[in-house]
């Protein structure tokens, strides 16, 4: 039996639209609409695509995005000024600086450095503490969130289901199981000195791989039934010298398997701009009705 097609792109016009119209009611009502500032360090190719693409999709909706590039030889203290400068502005509601950065700098450094009432990534420690705390309203890491949002298409039950999340990355796996803990889930996380992976995966109810090796989960590491959702993207080469973008799961095998599976390209990829911009959303409201809270 073939799987229910877990639909990333429709459901992030959906959440889009959402965001379109709450962006329209903040600037009724605070007259200026949402800022998005987005911090490129160096060319990396995917890199200045997704940034790219994080400007044009916050524009689309009505908010004012901004792509700013800097070159790859940036000091640290050069982009922390920048970051500086934009926690000081009162116009710029969310920051997100695109990873990976250049080898010289520490990420943490920078990362540290942002607002955490701007941080829409959810990577300042302490908008991530209060999310393994279970406390406050914490901006959370967009992937996850987009995830989250692709299990309730599903209507998965998640209330005591046994949930395994494959890969341990502060920006996914992290994030992803302390959500999947918050709706009541049991939790395990593999990662790549996990013991036996196939009959770990084989006890989840539902799946979440995000490791970055093309189609690692095969379909009988998947239990009958299962919700999966691939949130590795990978690419691979194919016949004639082009390239294509898998996930992480054995699509053709594992939608045999499962009962809901989101596709790669098209699954959660999709749902994750979708999600920068309800967080930006969320950060402008939340700055708006407490401008003084951190
Ligand atoms: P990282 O490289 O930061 O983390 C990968 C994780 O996978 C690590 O925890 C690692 O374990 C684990 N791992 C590696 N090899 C294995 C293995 N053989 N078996 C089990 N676990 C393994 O990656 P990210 O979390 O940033 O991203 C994961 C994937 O998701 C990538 O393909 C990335 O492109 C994609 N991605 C997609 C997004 C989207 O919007 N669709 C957004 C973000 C990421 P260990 O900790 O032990 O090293």
């Amino acid at each position: 039996m073939s799987a229910l097609l877990l639909d990333g792109k429709k459901l992030a016009a959906i959440v889009r639209d959402e965001v379109k119209a709450g962006v329209a009611a903040f600037r009724d009502k605070h007259g200026r609409v949402p800022g998005l500032e987005v911090i490129l360090v160096g060319d990396d190719a995917a890199s200045v695509v997704y940034t790219r693409n994080k400007e044009k999709a916050s524009n689309e909706v009505g908010m004012r995005g901004k792509l700013h590039t800097l070159p790859a030889s940036s000091t640290e203290l050069e982009i922390t000024a920048l970051v500086a400068a934009l926690n000081a502005d009162p116009a710029v509601d969310g920051i997100l600086v695109q990873l990976p950065l250049p080898s010289a700098i520490a990420a943490p450094d920078v990362l540290d450095r942002i607002d955490p009432t701007k941080d829409v990534d959810g990577l300042h420690p302490a908008n991530a503490g209060l999310l393994l705390l279970g406390r406050g309203n914490p901006l959370v890491a967009c992937t996850p969130l987009g995830c989250m949002r692709l299990l309730e298409l599903a209507e998965t039950n998640l209330k005591g289901a046994h949930a395994v999340v494959v890969g341990r990355s502060a920006m996914v796996g992290k994030p992803m199981a302390q959500l999947l803990l918050g709706a009541h889930a049991t939790v395990t996380m593999a990662h790549s000195r996990t013991r036996d992976l196939p009959a770990v995966c084989r006890t989840a109810d539902v799946l979440i791989a995000a490791v970055g090796k093309a189609e690692l989960i095969r379909g009988d590491w998947i239990k009958p039934g299962a919700t999966v959702i691939d949130v590795g993207i990978n690419r691979v080469a194919v016949e004639g010298g082009r390239d294509k973008l898998v996930g992480d799961v054995a699509f053709d095998e594992a939608v045999e398997v499962a009962r809901a599976i989101t596709p790669v390209p098209g699954g959660v990829g999709p749902m994750t701009i979708a999600m920068l911009l309800a967080n930006t959303l969320r950060a402008a409201e939340r700055r708006a009705s407490a401008p003084f809270r951190r």
